[in-house]
C-alpha cells in the first residue's frame, strides 16, 4: 500500500477510479472535455494550484516550528473552482471524498461499479471511514482490512494463503463476526486463511487451532494444542482451553 497523505481510502481500494469516471460521463464534464483524470488531486489539471492538491500548506513561522494550515485557495478540499464545478447528483468530488462509506452506499445506491467496493467496504468493518481518509490516518488494523477487501473484489483463483495479524482488534463483536463471514468466504473458495488471533470469539469459528504458549514472548513459542476448537477446548495444558470452553459451554445453554 502506498501510504502517503496522497493515498487514501477511495484510491487504493479502487473505488476512487469509478467515481471519477462518474464526474467525467457528466454533462458539464463532457462538453468542457474534462476526464477522469481531471478529479484526481493527483494531477496538474484538477487540482488546487496554490497547495498542488495537498489541502494544506506549510506555514513558516519566526522562532517556532513550521506547522500545517488548510489551504486558503481551495479550503482544503484540494481541488480547483472549476473542478468542483462539476458535480454528480448534487455533489462535487470534494464533497464526495468527505462522505464515510456508509453515506456513500446511500449516495451510489444503484451505481454497481462503486457500489460493489462500498459493499465489501462496509461488510468489513470500515463503515465509519471517510473515502478521503489520507492512508498515513488508518490504525494497523484498518489498514489491513483494507488490502483484504481489495483482495476480496478480485476474481478468486482458490490458490491463496492469506496471513493476517489480529485482523478483528478493535472491531465491534458485531463487525468482527462479518469480517469473519468474510474470510470463510474465502476458504469456501479453495484458499486458506491463517490469522494470529486473541479473539475467542473468532477462535471458535475456524476450523483449526493451533495453540501457542504457554506465556507471551520468550515464554511462549511452543505449541500447546492443536485440533478443532472443540477438541482444543478440552486440552489439559492450554490456557487458551477453559476461555474456548466456557463459549462452547454458553452456546449450548443457549440453545
Ligand atoms: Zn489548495
Amino acid at each position: 500500500m502506498d501510504c502517503t497523505p496522497r493515498s487514501n481510502l477511495a484510491t487504493y481500494s479502487g473505488l476512487f477510479d469509478h467515481v471519477r469516471r462518474l464526474f467525467a460521463a457528466t454533462p458539464v464534464a463532457r462538453r468542457r472535455r474534462y476526464g477522469p483524470g481531471r478529479f484526481s488531486f493527483n494531477v496538474a489539471e484538477g487540482r488546487c494550484p496554490t497547495c498542488e492538491g495537498e489541502g494544506f500548506v506549510m506555514v513558516e513561522l519566526l522562532f517556532l516550528p513550521s506547522v500545517y494550515a488548510p489551504c486558503s485557495s481551495c479550503q482544503g478540499s484540494r481541488y480547483n473552482a472549476q473542478t468542483l464545478e462539476i458535480e454528480w447528483r448534487g455533489k462535487n468530488v470534494a464533497q464526495v471524498l468527505a462522505m464515510t462509506v456508509e453515506e456513500a452506499c446511500e449516495f451510489f445506491a444503484g451505481e454497481e461499479n462503486v457500489m460493489r467496493s462500498l459493499s465489501v467496504l462496509r461488510e468489513i468493518g470500515v463503515g465509519y471511514l471517510r473515502l478521503g481518509q489520507p492512508a498515513t490516518e488508518l490504525s494497523g488494523g484498518e489498514a489491513q482490512r483494507i488490502k483484504l477487501a481489495t483482495e476480496l473484489q478480485r476474481a478468486q483463483r482458490g490458490n491463496t494463503l492469506y496471513i493476517l495479524d489480529e485482523p478483528t482488534s478493535g472491531l465491534h463483536p458485531a463487525d468482527a463476526d462479518r469480517l469473519m463471514r468474510q474470510l470463510q468466504g474465502l476458504v469456501d473458495a479453495g484458499n486458506t486463511v491463517l490469522v494470529v488471533e486473541h479473539d475467542i470469539r473468532s477462535i471458535a469459528q475456524t476450523d483449526w487451532v493451533i495453540d501457542l504458549g504457554p506465556g507471551a514472548g520468550e515464554n511462549g513459542g511452543r505449541i500447546i494444542a492443536t485440533g478443532t476448537p472443540v477438541e482444543v477446548s478440552k486440552a489439559k495444558s492450554s490456557r487458551t482451553a477453559p476461555y474456548l470452553g466456557a463459549l462452547f459451554n454458553k452456546v449450548v445453554a443457549a440453545k
